[in-house]
């Protein structure tokens, strides 16, 4: 097994877990670009949004559900920002799909500035 967070999600590489479940394993990024910046996973591997497939779908509205607990639970009362990179020219640079949930600030870019 050589992807970096099928590793966290075994514990082989520590993280700071914020949500578990049977399928999904949310934990703080190592390099935090927002007050709260969390990677929702499955723990199940799918390389990226490019992977997902009508069999493994399920999974992609579990995550949703989970951040949306999340953020209920820590208050994100003024809203928060989702976002999945998926290849080279998005930047994607672990190749096991994650959902960036970002949140705590007044976010300045956004899809309406371009890219
Ligand atoms: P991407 O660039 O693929 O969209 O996002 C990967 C994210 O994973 C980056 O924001 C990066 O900071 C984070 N990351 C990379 N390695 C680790 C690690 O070992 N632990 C944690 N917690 N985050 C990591
Ligand atoms: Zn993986």
């Amino acid at each position: 097994m050589e992807c970096l967070f099928c590793k966290i999600v075994a514990g082989e590489i520590p993280s700071t877990k914020v949500y578990e479940d049977e399928f999904v394993y949310a934990f703080k990024d190592i390099n935090p670009i927002a007050p709260v910046h969390v990677l929702f996973i499955p723990k199940q591997h799918i390389s990226g949004a490019s992977a997902v497939t009508a069999e493994n779908a399920e999974i992609v509205g579990k995550i949703f559900t989970a951040i949306a607990q999340y953020a209920a639970q820590e208050k994100l009362d003024s809203g928060f920002r989702v976002i999945t990179n998926c290849g080279e020219d998005a930047g994607q640079t672990v190749p096991h799909l994650h959902f960036h949930l970002l949140a705590g600030q007044p976010m300045g870019w956004s899809p309406k500035s371009g890219v």
